[in-house]
């Protein structure tokens, strides 16, 4: 079968049942790429079928963390099409439709057996080395058998009937050929007693009523393929075609957990990675461009994301990586843009930014950015360009008092030669380091200049004093040399 049989159409389905994870923003993304390089559709359909579990909250969340990723959608929610509604709790309709023609096809059946039942038959099964499935107890129930069980209380659910015994094949576009013994699958529950479907049925329905043409979705979904294929055929639909993308592990090649730090995408938001150092990043996972190339921005990912190069062996999840190339989007993007990223970081970690000029936040972050990975790092990078926050540390102070009485001396002549500097740009820094060191003894430059260090950010480390002094201007300079002065008085 072509690729580009049929208009490229590509889902995403999250099911609102959790926060949006790396695995998942990872195949949102692919199907985003995919999207956009075979100029296909993308779609966001919610599967909050499950009741108990879906929650208002959670699809918030999902929604917002694709928004801020920049994974934006075709057709969805908030963006109708011509397939909708897309939530499958508003398309129950359509589902029973389709368990009608299930039934008139006596394709399914209702199944009794209670979940202690169930949990017997598995257990049995995996004493006797068996694969754990449904054995058909409820298969061939009389209708008094049926009507007896009611009574009872018991609330059936759907069960879809397995008659194949010839392998089920399928053509995988990452893994290859596929091949399933229908024996092993059991008769499955397709819909609950209230009518309401579950994953496999209504996902294999939407798929094909939503004419999605690949199913790009994680590995952990192979095992239901073999099942979504067996109803689509015995409903008539078209298939899509599937591709099942690599796993994602963390380096100790285990499952990625909560054990392996964050996992999902609002986590690393909020430790301040950016968007596109994130996509950037997950879109490696599982797919590579053929050649050396790391940094990618999203138009050269999607000009060269064609579905060969997507692998099958696992992913790693490497967060230093990670943190690596968020660190060169922090300094390879524009000063405007990282300083805008960053005022919400600077805020929560206590700076006072509310009247502070742009200009002059742009010069701190272009200052300290060299230094950080993460947003989160620029509040206590920045944080000693804020007077309020000035303080000497204990390093700082003992440098002082071993270096009383030339600090002393420095100190009152940068004080008195910037009492008669107006502005403090990066040519009057110049001019006044020259000018205090012909009025001081200064055979030891390196005193001369940590005294200033220390004096105007109470740190013995940090940047540049000729980037430093001239942001934080002759007022503040001088506000804080008087505080070291009193300290060593
Ligand atoms: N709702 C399923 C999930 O969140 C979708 C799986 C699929 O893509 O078919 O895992």
């Amino acid at each position: 079968m072509s690729l580009f049989q049929q208009p490229i159409r590509v889902r995403m389905a999250p099911s609102p049942t959790g926060f949006l994870h790396i695995g998942g923003a990872r195949t949102a993304l692919f199907n985003y790429l995919f999207a956009k390089h075979y100029k296909g559709t993308f779609v966001l359909r919610i599967e909050d079928t499950d009741k108990e579990r879906s929650t208002k909250g959670y699809e918030k969340a999902i929604i917002e963390d694709l928004g801020w990723l920049g994974v934006e959608w075709d057709e969805g929610p908030l963006k109708e099409g011509s397939y909708g509604p897309y939530y499958q709790s508003q398309r129950i309709p359509t589902y029973q439709k389709y368990l009608k023609k299930l039934e008139a096809l006596s394709k399914v059946y209702p199944c009794y057996c209670t979940a202690e039942e169930l949990e017997t038959e598995r257990q049995d099964l995996l004493k006797r080395h068996k694969t754990p499935r449904y054995l058909g107890k409820c298969r061939n129930l009389t209708q008094q058998e049926r009507k007896a069980l009611e009574a009872q209380g018991r609330v059936p659910v759907i069960r879809f009937k397995i008659d194949e015994t010839e392998p089920i094949q399928f053509h995988d576009l990452i893994r290859g050929d596929i091949s399933v013994d229908p024996t092993i699958l059991g008769d499955f529950v397709i819909s609950k007693g209230d009518g309401w479907p579950l994953y496999n049925f209504a996902a294999v329905v939407d798929d094909c009523e939503m004419k999605i043409s690949h199913v790009i979705r994680g590995e952990e979904h192979i095992s239901n393929t073999p099942r979504q294929i067996l109803l689509a055929k015995t409903l008539g639909l078209t298939l899509p075609q599937y591709a099942h993308v690599s796993i994602i592990l963390a380096p100790d090649r285990s499952k990625l957990s909560k054990r392996h730090g964050a996992t999902s995408v609002g986590e690393y938001r909020k430790m301040g990675f950016l968007p596109q150092a994130l996509k950037n990043y997950l879109a490696l996972l599982g797919w590579n461009p053929g050649d050396e190339r790391e940094m990618m921005g999203e138009e050269e990912l999607a000009k060269d994301f064609v579905i060969e190069r997507m692998v099958k062996s696992p992913a790693i999840f490497d967060v230093e990586k990670l943190k690596w190339m968020n660190g060169m989007y922090i300094r390879n993007s524009s000063v405007e843009a990282m300083t805008k990223e960053t005022l919400p970081f600077l805020e929560s970690y206590g700076l006072e930014i509310q009247n502070k000029k742009m200009p002059w936040l742009n010069s701190i972050i272009e200052t300290v950015r060299g230094s950080v990975d993460t947003l989160d790092q620029i509040g206590p990078a920045a944080e000693l360009f804020f007077d309020e926050k000035f303080s000497l540390n204990a390093e700082a102070k003992t440098y002082l008092v071993q270096n009383k009485d030339k600090a002393k001396e420095i100190l009152k002549t940068l004080d008195d030669l910037l009492a008669k500097t107006p502005l403090l740009e990066k040519e009057e820094f110049q001019k006044l380091q020259a000018e205090l060191k012909e009025k001081v003894d200064a055979s030891d430059k390196k005193i001369l200049f940590q005294v200033q260090r220390v004096a105007v950010t109470g740190r013995l480390k940090g940047p540049e004093m000729n980037m430093i002094m001239p942001i934080l201007g002759v007022d503040s300079c001088r506000k804080r040399i008087h505080i070291t002065q009193s300290a060593l008085s």
